[in-house]
């Protein structure tokens, strides 16, 4: 049985200040909730003090970028150990946004990526097609190729650590969210050719994360596909009623 896992994704949003006022307010609207992994991932300059607001806390914290050195001349870059030193516990990588404005490819993602498990941090891998992809029917094939590039090279082990998200680009912040049956369709996709790079057990256990325009309207149907285990969600996490709200409405 896969643990559902939410994610908060903030983008380019919230001053430290505000950071803080979001989390306080999560921290009262979700305190009895349980059976959830729940995490926020604030932009860099918020995690320390989102990471001492969440002391104590179920809510873990999560990073929306990392370089793959550890240290040294890389100007405006973070690492991650300097990640897991602040207390954040899952990095996303490969998000759409950095693969198009920021030249983000399956080769740097792959190197995010071992970076990230060296620390024994959680990457939340992200994957998925873009509008003209879909209609020309090139979606398995993108899936397939960010997939194999991405987690080229990891071990079973390895692979067992991380969660992916399949994200597909024409769903995120348009309100256009894909159907239940359309995610699930990919997310069987994706657990299949997890079962080939790797193997069955792998495949089974690895959680896959559905990120478009997830709402508390349309989480409860999501979540009731066999293969999608959580969502990463962007614009409807700025506020505590609606991150809260997909939170309850993901318990499987
Ligand atoms: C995201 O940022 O990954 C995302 C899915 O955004 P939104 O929920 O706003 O579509």
């Amino acid at each position: 049985m896969r643990r559902p896992i939410i994610a908060g994704n903030w983008k380019l949003n919230k001053t430290p200040h505000e950071a803080i006022l979001l989390v306080d307010e999560l921290k009262r609207e979700l305190v009895d909730v349980t059976g959830v992994d729940v995490l926020v991932c604030p932009p860099f300059v918020d995690l320390s003090e989102v990471s001492d607001a969440l002391v104590d806390h179920d809510i873990a914290l999560g990073a929306q970028n990392v370089f793959w050195e550890d240290s040294g001349a890389f100007t405006g870059e973070i690492s991650a150990p300097m990640l897991k030193d602040l207390g954040v516990a899952y990095v996303i990588i490969g998000h759409s946004e950095r693969r198009q404005y920021f030249h983000e490819t399956n080769e740097t993602v792959n190197k995010r990526l071992r970076a990230v498990l060296k620390h024994g941090l959680t990457p939340i891998v992200c994957v998925g097609e873009n509008l003209s992809q879909r209609e020309s029917n090139k979606t398995f094939d993108v899936i397939k190729d960010h997939c194999e590039g991405s987690l080229s090279g990891l071990s079973v082990e390895e692979m067992k650590k991380a969660v992916l998200a399949y994200e597909p680009v024409w769903a995120i912040g348009t309100g256009k969210t894909a159907a239940p049956q359309q995610a699930q369709e990919v997310h069987v996709f994706i657990r299949q050719l997890l079962g080939k790079i790797f193997d069955a057990d792998t495949a089974d256990s690895v959680r896959i994360q559905y990120g478009g325009s997830v709402t508390p309207d349309n989480i409860v149907l999501l979540m009731a596909q066999p293969d999608i285990d959580g969502a990463l969600v962007g614009g409807a996490s700025l506020k505590a009623p609606s991150f809260s709200a997909i939170v309850k409405g993901a318990k499987k």
